[in-house]
């Protein structure tokens, strides 16, 4: 049955790749890294009723395992190119393994990506997926390189995927009369995220430090700072907010959702104000476009600011498992 599982697996994921030189059959996978690069690995497990809601589509948790690990890869600049899947399923479902592996194989397509192997048994519903990729030596993207001066930027839209998720649980309020083409926006942001790969390309050599947003803003740029040993400041007015989170709720309501709100996987990072207009031109041509919304201080920690300059302290700045 596992065999049978795997097999299926391996059909809907066929693209293949002349650096795969064995790929799922074997006892392991044989890879050809290109010279002059190093190899970014990454793994992140989903599991059901944390990661994404009960009863969610296994075409969309598909999708989003490999998208969470895809986003890491962005953020280090690095290109994608191999995975791994550690498929933990309660039963033997063909149905729903088919329509995972359709989930995953759409994104993995987009990226010209190779699944090279996995595992497989049985357990609670979890997903583990481990990507591998390429970038030239010396020049991926790190959280310790941002310097005092420095813009901070984000990619697309903050908020939306928290707002999804609202619009799945009964909150009422202005959640409940949103129109149905709203909704979905914000839906398929939570279901669906797009990570920044060509965005964490194009920024090679361009960003000081770079990091996605998976956990929400504040705590996310928590460590650049961290790791840069400075502060930053945040400009809440100039947190970019797509059309239908603007129509969704009250100012305060977006401005927490965008600042600590977690699972949007845009790309957070800082640069030089030298390299803003080259970054900014750069990123609209890879479609997500990015938005300057604060500076990198001297000091420590990251401050939230209203359009006098006055702090904005939010009840809880990020998402944190065992909290
Ligand atoms: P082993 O017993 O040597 O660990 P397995 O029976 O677990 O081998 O797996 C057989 C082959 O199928 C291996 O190449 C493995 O990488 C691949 N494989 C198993 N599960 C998956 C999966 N969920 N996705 C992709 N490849 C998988
Ligand atoms: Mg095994």
């Amino acid at each position: 049955m596992e065999f049978e599982l795997i097999e299926r697996i391996r059909a809907h994921c066929s693209l293949g790749r002349a650096d795969v030189l064995l790929g799922i059959g074997d006892d392991a996978a044989l890879l050809a890294p290109p010279a002059g690069h190093e190899l970014a690995a990454s793994t992140d497990t989903l599991v059901d009723g944390v990661h994404f809601p009960q009863g969610a589509a296994p075409r969309d948790i598909g999708w989003k395992s490999l998208a969470v690990n895809l986003s890491d890869l962005a953020a280090m600049g690095a290109r994608p190119a191999w995975a791994l899947l550690n498929l933990t399923l309660p039963q033997a479902d063909a149905d729903f393994v088919d329509q995972f592996a359709a989930g995953f194989a759409e994104l993995a397509g987009q990226h010209h990506l190779a699944l090279v192997g996995g595992d497989t048994t049985s357990g609670p519903l979890a997903v583990g997926v481990t990507v591998l990729g390429f970038v030239p030596a010396g020049r991926a993207l790190r959280r310790n390189g941002a310097r005092v001066g420095d813009g901070v930027f984000v990619t697309g839209t903050l908020g939306d995927a928290v707002a999804g998720l609202y619009c799945t649980q009964a909150r009422g309020g202005a959640w409940a009369q949103l129109g149905d083409s709203q909704r979905l926006a914000l839906l398929e942001r939570m279901r669906r995220p797009t990570p920044r790969v060509a965005a964490g390309i194009a920024l090679r050599d361009q960003a000081s430090a770079c990091i996605d947003v998976s956990d929400g803003l504040l705590a996310d740029l928590g460590h650049i700072a961290r790791c840069s040993g400075v502060g930053i400041e945040i400009d809440a007015p100039l947190l970019p907010a797509s059309p239908a989170l603007l129509d969704a709720c009250d100012e305060a309501t977006r401005i927490a959702l965008q600042a600590s709100g977690g699972d949007d996987y845009e790309l957070a990072f800082c640069a030089s104000p030298a390299h803003e207009a080259t970054i900014l031109r750069d990123l609209a041509r890879s479609g997500c476009g990015a938005t300057r919304i604060g500076r990198v201080t001297a000091g420590e920690g990251v401050r939230l600011l209203d359009a006098q300059r006055g702090e904005i302290v939010l009840a809880r700045t990020g998402w944190e498992h065992f909290a």
